[in-house]
This record gives structure tokens, C-alpha cells and sequence, in this order.
């Protein structure tokens, strides 16, 4: 049973800043650099079975936000990579989530960050299908985002960052009070985007098509379904996609760590359906995570 007591009030270990500590003391100043200015980024990546999948690809995305957002973590890539694997074992857990977090500290008040010392903390939980286990039958319903995904020039797009969550919630909040599951970004441009926690992919006469990353998140599930339909023999469209041609597509889903492979039944006007190739990739994913297909 996944643990319903609020994310401050559970048993366990939490490793922070080099060791492991009780769930409850893994705590922060109020006046910590982060909390005041976003100066945070983060992970998450699930174990599956006790391993953790592409676990060291998400340790260097971690590195490489927190070098974009101009701070270097104390840890190196094995190190994080060890310190996951530490956590997943204190807790006794297998199939869990996990979220690493680096920030800047409270060493500093205001703007300027620069004598803020670095931290990272790494959590693990329970955590089931992310849309719930109705939405990968069905498929999710999507609200459009009133927010759109920041040009490069305008935030550090490439960084898994705090800051950039908050367009995520207010976009999420907005669907959600309307009725549904999430909602489809387009970007500063006006094309299609992604969602407020996942990539999108859209597939018309067994061709995989999805937006080009040059704005948001290049998800390593993302990624990892590329390869897994290019090895199906499927031809898969990186480029530029305008909302217009959305009418056109046959099936969406989105890829994430945590979203994994979920449908999408439809977004603002646009219906789709839950076809077979939708399903075929979730099940190479859930294949591939749970060790049951190669990734040669
Ligand atoms: N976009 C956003 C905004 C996300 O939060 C995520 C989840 N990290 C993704 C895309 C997908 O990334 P990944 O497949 O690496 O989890």
C-alpha cells in the first residue's frame, strides 16, 4: 500500500548531503537561497524490480542542471549513483520512485547566490501509475496550458529546474479545475510543446512524430521510446509540429520517468485514439524497465 501521510511524515531514510537521515530530520532553513529564488534542480527516475532504470543518465542530467543554473555538486556521477541505490535499500524498497534534489543554500539572502553552498538530498517512495491506472486504458483527457514553454533566450530550458515548474503547476491546476488529467504547452512560438511533466508523442499511418526538445525537457523516456520504435522498424519524425496538425494525428501519448507511456484519449478540441501501436510501445517500455527486453 502506497503511504497517504503527508511527504514530511513518513518512516524512513532520506540521504542528505552525504548520509542517510530519519525521514522527518531531512530538513531545510527558511531562508535557504532555493526556496526564495528557485535556485534548485531535480530528478526522478523509477526502480523497477530494485534496479533503477538509466539511473546514471539521470545522476548526469542532475550534474549537468545544477552546472546550467551555475552551481557544481559536491558528488560525482558514481557517487549520486551510489547514494540511489543506498536509498532504495534502506527503505526496503524495489518498485519505487526516486527524486534526487540539489539547491543552493542558506548561506546568502538576495539575488546574487554566489557564496550559497551546494546541496542534494535523494528520496525514495512507492509511486503507481502516475496518471492512475484508469488513464493508460482510456487515455488521458488534456486541457490547452494558458502558459506556454519559455524561448531558450528567455530561462535555461535544458536544466531540469525548479523554476520552471511553475508554469507546470499553474497550467496542471488550471486543467485540473476544469476536468481534466493535465495539460498539452505549446511553446513561445505557438507550436506543440509537450506537458506540464512529459513529452508528446503523435502518431499518424504508423509514424511516430514529435516536437523537436529546442524549449523543454529532451526526456530520457523520450529518448528511450525513439530507440525502442526505430527497433520495431518505425520511422520516428523529430520537427517542428503546429497545433493546426493536430486534427490530423491518429494517437498521442506522453513519456515520462514517472508518466512512463500513457495515452491520450484527447487534448482541448482533439480526439484520439488508444491504438495499437500507443500500446505496443508502452508495453516495449514496461518490457524494457522491468528487464525483460534488451536495450542492445
Ligand atoms: N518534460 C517535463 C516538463 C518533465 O517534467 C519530464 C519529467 N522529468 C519530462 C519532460 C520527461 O523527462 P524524462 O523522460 O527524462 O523523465
Amino acid at each position: 500500500m502506497a503511504d497517504t501521510r503527508t511527504f514530511d511524515d513518513r518512516d524512513g531514510w532520506i540521504w542528505f548531503d552525504g548520509k542517510l537521515v530519519p525521514w522527518r530530520e531531512a530538513n531545510v532553513h527558511v531562508l535557504t537561497h532555493a526556496l526564495h529564488y528557485a535556485s534548485s534542480v531535480f530528478e526522478g527516475q523509477r526502480a523497477y524490480g530494485g534496479k533503477i532504470f538509466a539511473l546514471t543518465r539521470h545522476s548526469e542530467r542532475l550534474v549537468n542542471s545544477a552546472r546550467i543554473l551555475g552551481f557544481e555538486l559536491p558528488w560525482s556521477v558514481p557517487e549520486l549513483d551510489a547514494a540511489c541505490e543506498q536509498v532504495l535499500k534502506a527503505n526496503n524498497l524495489t518498485d519505487a520512485y526516486l527524486r534526487p534534489v540539489a539547491w543552493r543554500g542558506s548561506e546568502q539572502m538576495g539575488v546574487s547566490a554566489q557564496a550559497t553552498k551546494p546541496h542534494v538530498a535523494i528520496a525514495a517512495w512507492e509511486w503507481g501509475a502516475y496518471f492512475g491506472d484508469k488513464a493508460l486504458d482510456r487515455g488521458l483527457r488534456l486541457d490547452i496550458a494558458p502558459y506556454r514553454r519559455p524561448a531558450p533566450y528567455t530561462a535555461p530550458v535544458n536544466a531540469k529546474a525548479a523554476g520552471l515548474y511553475m508554469i507546470c503547476t499553474l497550467s496542471k491546476h488550471h486543467a485540473e479545475g476544469r476536468g481534466f488529467n493535465d495539460a498539452l504547452m505549446f511553446d513561445w512560438r505557438g507550436q506543440v510543446a509537450e506537458a506540464t511533466g512529459a513529452n508528446a508523442f503523435f502518431i499518424r499511418d504508423n509514424v511516430l512524430h514529435t516536437p523537436t526538445p529546442d524549449c523543454f525537457l529532451n526526456g530520457i523516456t523520450r529518448q528511450t521510446v525513439i530507440e525502442l520504435a526505430k527497433k520495431r522498424g518505425i520511422e520516428v519524425q523529430e520537427r517542428t509540429i503546429w497545433p493546426e496538425e493536430l486534427e490530423t494525428f491518429e494517437q498521442f501519448f506522453l513519456t515520462g520517468s514517472a508518466a512512463e507511456v500513457t495515452p491520450v484519449q484527447s487534448a482541448g478540441p482533439w480526439n484520439f485514439e488508444v491504438g495499437a501501436l500507443s500500446r505496443q510501445l508502452a508495453k516495449d517500455y514496461s518490457d524494457l524497465v522491468n528487464g525483460r527486453l534488451s536495450n542492445s
